[in-house]
């Protein structure tokens, strides 16, 4: 009987083996390879002065009201006006409430339906006390070391600066496109996009523009981020996550600390936040992820690509092995951030309501309401009070196609432009003005064509901002062949 038995035994896991080694076998690569890029050329040394300048205006979006700069956003359009003097006369320029711009380039062939290029111009500030630790000055527009330096190269004017350059670049040329080209900038991205971005879409709508695809930032190329990958990756983000706070209120008795009850509104919330981050929603490879790991698992050693090719099987410990990575995690599921704390005022108080707000990036599939009844049942207390927070609530946005004409587009020009860099679809775990255009196409793309390695990413936002300057090069590059591929 055991003979059989093990006899069977040995057979299912031969047999298992064999389906496992023919997925990886046929698990290859889905990288294209197509013609080089074409021979642009680029004045590196002015183009990088040019965003240096850029840098200088300080064009900050302040989340307190009342801290309004326009004069500096002016300055900033004043300026641009001088330093691409072809695309102000060619593209038609249009100011949207008051700050923001909308660029038409009109194309020969009016059946073919516009594409969009976005980048915002406004910036986060430069916390006052982190000045010092600049090696040059967040607004001094210093080109040095290889870099351009300052508060926006990344995050965003580098892209802006790089979109009009392309422009500025392919009209020199002589190049028309045959598709309109929209080039949207917003002025109030890292506040929301409320009067920019979305005005310029409820713009568009009335005018009846349905785009065939947008491309903003949200994604990068990682050099060395990427666990289980040596090569860098352009990630084109299909969507992005959405977001919800929650403030949670937890009452008890006051009073004085020296007779304190049982439990108290501290403890009760410290349990509440607890028991949310060990019970978080759960983790799941589908979606962009799938995607994702579909295209660079094909990419990775052998070991890693039998897993990959065999999710049939091997799905469950590679969930658990990517919850752990805390940029893998945030990709599979809809993650727990508390952020927020309040007791009361005094060390020998008792608050009355102690209170605390919790973050939630969701992820395509759940949705503010599954996040909140989510967050219902794990508590299961009802000595806590669940509030959705502010205006910011937003469901993970649509997924755009992969696979299809618009992603080739995208697929292609970084290829061509960065040979050696593997393209992946992907989602955008942070939020863009994107995600306003989604009223217009369901194929908005979030990549920005720059090359970050892990210390780079906390320059975003961060002290030493700074793009090196072939990079920048390439970055104009992108666009110049993005626009030239999506004529044919
Ligand atoms: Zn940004």
């Amino acid at each position: 009987m055991l003979k059989v038995f093990l006899k069977v035994l040995s057979g299912v896991l031969i047999i298992i083996i064999v389906v496992m080694l023919v997925k990886t076998f046929s698990f290859t690569s889905r990288q294209i390879n197509p013609e080089p890029a074409s021979d642009f050329k680029i004045d590196s040394e002015k183009a990088a002065r040019n965003l240096a300048d850029a840098v200088r205006i300080p064009t900050i979006s302040f989340a307190k009201k009342g801290r309004n700069n326009g004069d500096e956003f002016l300055r900033f359009h004043k300026y641009l006006e001088q330093t691409y003097p072809r695309l102000h006369k060619n593209l038609k320029k249009e100011i949207i409430n008051k700050y923001s711009l909308l660029y038409t380039w009109r194309g020969s062939d009016k059946a073919k339906k516009p594409i969009v290029l976005m980048a915002h111009m406004d910036v986060v500030p430069v916390e006052e006390k982190s000045k010092d630790q600049w090696k040059y000055g967040p607004f001094a527009g210093s080109v040095a070391e290889g870099y351009i330096w300052g508060r926006g190269t990344l995050d965003n004017k580098g892209n802006l600066m790089g979109i009009l350059e392309a422009v500025e670049g392919l009209l020199k040329k002589g190049f028309r496109p045959q598709q309109t080209i929209y080039i949207v900038s917003g002025h109030d991205e890292e506040i929301g996009g409320m009067h920019g971005a979305l005005t310029i879409v409820t713009l568009l709508k009335a005018r009846a523009v349905r785009p065939d695809f947008v491309l903003d930032e949200g994604m990068v190329i990682t050099d060395g981020i990427m666990p289980g990958i040596s090569s860098r990756v352009g990630l084109i983000g299909l969507a992005e996550k959405g977001y919800l706070s929650v403030e949670l209120l937890a009452v008890s008795e006051g009073g004085h600390s020296s007779l304190p009850p049982r439990e108290t509104a501290v403890g009760i919330l410290c349990r509440a936040i607890t028991r949310l981050e060990n019970n978080p929603l759960p983790a799941r490879l589908d979606g962009p992820a799938k995607f994702m790991f579909d295209y660079i698992g094909r990419e990775m050693s052998f070991v890693n690509r039998v897993v990959f090719a065999n999710l049939w099987i091997t799905e469950g410990i590679l969930k658990s092995q990517l919850q752990k990575i805390k940029t893998t995690n945030a990709i599979i599921r809809t993650t727990t951030a508390p952020t927020m704390l309040e007791g009361s005022s005094r060390d020998n108080v008792l608050p009355n309501v102690a209170r605390a707000v919790v973050n939630f990036r969701i992820l395509p599939g759940d949705t503010p309401q599954i996040v909140l009844e989510h967050i219902k049942q794990t508590l299961d207390d009802r000595r806590i009070e669940i509030k959705p927070l502010g205006n910011k609530i937003q469901g993970a946005s649509p997924v755009a196609a992969v696979e299809s004409k618009n992603y080739r587009v995208i697929e292609k020009a970084i290829r061509q432009v960065f040979p050696n860099v593997i393209v992946a679809p992907s989602l955008a775990i942070v939020a863009s003005d994107a995600r306003h255009f989604a009223a217009l196409t369901p194929d908005v793309y979030r990549f920005a064509p720059m090359s970050l390695k892990f210390d780079d990413l906390a320059r975003l936002h961060g002290i030493n901002e700074r793009l090196a300057v072939d990079n920048y090069v390439l970055m104009i590059k992108f666009y110049m062949q993005l626009i030239s591929n999506s004529q044919q």
